[in-house]
């Protein structure tokens, strides 16, 4: 009986969210209940990608200095 219980609607551990993108994806409830203590977005891989993505952009242009650049 107490393990039925640990196992609540579809005896499952997953739990599905909308992706601001309208992706459904499938995120265990531990990392999501976690995430959403944090007030972080919850989003799908593809998101998830682009926003480092974006994020990286970011510092590439914040640290580069175009004189001293490495590359030349
Ligand atoms: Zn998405």
């Amino acid at each position: 009986m107490q393990y039925a219980m640990l196992f609540d609607d579809n005896a499952s551990n997953f739990t599905k969210i909308y992706c601001s993108c309208g992706r459904i994806v499938n995120i265990d409830r531990k990392s999501c209940s976690v995430k959403r203590k944090l007030h972080k977005t919850i989003e799908c891989a593809v998101c998830r990608n682009l926003r480092i993505g974006r994020e990286l952009d970011l510092l590439d242009e914040h640290y580069s200095v175009p004189e001293q650049s490495v590359y030349d």
